[in-house]
């Protein structure tokens, strides 16, 4: 294992170990649920968001290493962003992660997730890593549309 691996390595089983906002927002304006079947991984995603920016995220979630750690250093680039933002910063790690040719670097907000490109030689487990951004997706898309149409309950995301 080279000490490159081996940092990485370090930086999901910090994040495994002690994930970080972890729990629930009892005043989320926004609630959804994210499911892998391949893995057995299993999240809910809150969101507090006003007046367009995410004032605060937290993920419950039971899943693998890898989905554990995806979604907390998720929560600590969303934080306090603009949806618009954030969808920006989802799609620079889909891009990263879908790219099988070559080693992408982040901005620097997002280094930390570097650490996650190992998984692209497992595409079992991209799946695993993907789950909370596109739960996240599905949780800015929902807050449009309650913005539009008004409260929406019980959406769940499943990888496909
Ligand atoms: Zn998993």
């Amino acid at each position: 294992m080279s000490l490159l691996d081996e940092l990485y390595r370090e930086t999901i089983l910090d994040h495994y170990h002690n994930p970080r906002n972890q729990g629930v927002i009892d005043s989320a304006t926004v609630e959804v649920e994210g499911v892998n079947p391949l893995c057995g991984d299993e999240l809910t995603l809150y969101l507090d968001v006003n007046d367009n920016t995410i004032r605060d995220i937290k993920i419950k979630s039971r899943g693998c290493s890898i989905n554990m750690a995806s979604g907390s250093m998720m929560t600590e680039v969303m934080h306090g962003h603009p949806l618009e933002q954030a969808e920006e910063f989802v799609k620079v790690f889909k891009d990263m992660m879908l790219n099988k040719d070559e080693t992408i670097a982040l901005p620097e907000d997002m280094e930390d997730l570097e650490a996650l490109q190992g998984v692209k030689k497992y595409p079992v487990r991209i799946k695993c890593a993907l789950l909370p951004w596109n739960t996240l997706l599905e949780a800015i898309e929902t807050t449009r549309q309650e913005a539009a149409d008004g409260p929406i309950k019980g959406k769940t995301v499943t990888t496909e």
